[in-house]
């Protein structure tokens, strides 16, 4: 295939968690227009009105005339439920006869004061950051194993994974994205072997409503996390389509293991 082809989603079928708004709906976006067929599976119950604005323009870019034949569905899961994450992508890949690319994006980010911490809340964003991202990489590499497909699972860490945030204390979320940096590269070497891949992606700070709860805070805050890192802001998140589709795409067929940084040069400092 030609360098271009390579990159393709052209008949895979993805799977999106957290994929109902910020950088998850921004690669479920880029899939679908690459060819896939996605599913964006969130906690509500309904997707959002971006998310149908989004709908509208694949169904739009995939259409009878379009070239492509990529789609977006959306589904609710709560990817801390483990029987319920593993039967909703079943039901999918089921239903699409496959599964080739999951994408475990679902994350929640708090704060607090490390001598501070209640247990509870502690539980709570490691349930979702790295209990749920273990249920979502389960649910998808089942799917794959059983089917003898050689897919693709990409998990979304974080620089906060390698470095503390300057001034912010985010003790649980830091701890939380060093797990999932473990956990890619153990899954990756437990999967290897059926040609199954897993790699992380660790962003820097991305302009989207996790990080928007803060800055709203915090007058200053842009100011200070942009003088952070060597291009001087923020990443908006569809600068995360590209690096997404090269780990989902065939592109990177030979990359497991492996820990993909777009943080602006922030941990080269
Ligand atoms: P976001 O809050 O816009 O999106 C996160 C999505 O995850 C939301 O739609 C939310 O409903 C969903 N979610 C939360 N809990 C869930 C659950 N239990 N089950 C299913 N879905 C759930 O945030 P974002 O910035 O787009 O973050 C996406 C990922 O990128 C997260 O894992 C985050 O930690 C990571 N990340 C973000 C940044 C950043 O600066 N924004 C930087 C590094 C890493």
């Amino acid at each position: 295939p030609t360098v271009l082809a390579l990159f393709s989603m052209h008949s895979k079928v993805a799977i999106i968690t957290g994929g109902g708004r910020g950088i998850g709906l921004e690669i479920a976006l880029a899939y679908a227009e690459a060819g896939a067929r996605v599913y964006c599976l969130d906690l509500p119950e309904k997707p959002s009105e971006e998310w149908g604005v989004c709908k509208a323009w694949v169904n739009d870019l995939s259409g009878e005339g379009g070239k492509r034949n990529g789609a977006l569905e959306y589904t609710q899961c709560d990817v801390t439920q483990q029987r319920a994450t593993w039967d909703i992508v079943a039901r999918i890949a089921e239903k699409e006869g496959r599964l080739d690319v999951c994408v475990a994006c679902a994350g929640i980010l708090r704060g607090s004061d490390v001598l501070e911490w209640d247990g509870d809340d502690w539980e709570k964003l490691m349930k979702v950051n790295v209990s749920g991202v273990l249920f979502t990489a389960q649910a998808a590499g089942r799917q794959m194993a059983a089917r003898g497909i050689k897919g693709s699972i990409i998990l979304i860490a974080s620089m906060s994974g390698r470095i503390t945030n300057p001034d912010m204390h985010w003790a649980a979320y830091n701890t939380s994205k060093s797990a999932v940096l473990q956990l890619s590269r153990s899954i990756a070497c437990e999967l290897g072997p059926k040609g199954i891949r897993c790699n992380t992606i660790s962003p820097g700070y991305v302009y989207t409503a996790m990080t928007k709860a803060f800055l709203d805070n915090e007058p200053n805050l842009m100011n200070k996390w942009c003088a952070q890192n060597a291009l001087g802001r923020l990443a908006n998140p569809d600068e995360m389509r590209g690096i997404a589709l090269f780990l989902g795409s065939d592109a990177s067929t030979f990359c497991t293991g492996s820990d993909l940084v777009v943080d602006g040069g922030q941990t080269a400092w």
